[in-house]
């Protein structure tokens, strides 16, 4: 889509709430171009109400219904949750411990298991909890969505993309083609 063909208004096919880890910019992981993605990124892709009246937003005004929340491999906002509830800080930025504070829930569980003991998978679990946090507090946490989600005009997924590999794995619901929207099999498979 070319810049001149967007001024008049835009028709994103996927909103995408991403980490805003350098290495995962989401057009080009996905290889789409302008006007495609609506595009939230926000460090450990948390949702906060910023986050969520964003995506109401687009779903609302630009009928998009299709929401990926998009995480990724060795992300530093989820192992600095980690590293915070194994060393509780008097200092950290209150900002700072906003963003921890939304992830904080979805490690805790997981460090009261056996994954305490192994670092490697402790932060690749926590990753994935992550996500699929962020994806549950999208489908309840707003009545908007919900309303959405019921009249199949939304669906929310969770993805992970993997900074060793360049692959991303839908591991927490798989957008369809010709589900809702039109998503080509093939936007989806570089
Ligand atoms: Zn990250």
């Amino acid at each position: 889509m070319q810049r001149s063909e967007l001024v008049d208004g835009q028709k994103p096919f996927a909103i995408i709430l991403g980490c805003s880890d350098s290495r995962v910019p989401a057009e080009i992981v996905f290889d789409q171009s302008l006007g495609d993605l609506f595009v939230i990124r926000v460090a450990g892709n948390i949702v906060a109400p910023s986050q969520v009246g964003s995506i109401e937003f687009a779903a609302d005004r630009f009928g998009t219904g299709l929401v990926v929340v998009l995480g990724h491999t060795m992300c530093g906002a989820v192992e600095a949750t980690v590293e915070e509830l194994e060393r509780p800080s008097e200092n950290r930025s209150p900002n700072l411990r906003l963003i921890v504070d939304r992830i904080r829930p979805a490690v805790q569980t997981l460090l009261e298991t056996a994954l305490k003991n192994d670092r490697e998978r402790l932060i690749r679990q926590s990753v994935r909890a992550n996500i699929r946090a962020s994806v549950d507090h999208l489908r309840h946490g707003s009545q908007i969505l919900e309303q959405l989600i019921q009249g199949n005009k939304l669906l929310v997924v969770g993805a992970e993309y993997s900074l060793e590999t360049g692959v991303v794995d839908f591991f927490e619901g798989i957008p369809e083609p010709g589900d809702r929207q039109p998503i080509a099999a093939s936007e989806w498979s570089t």
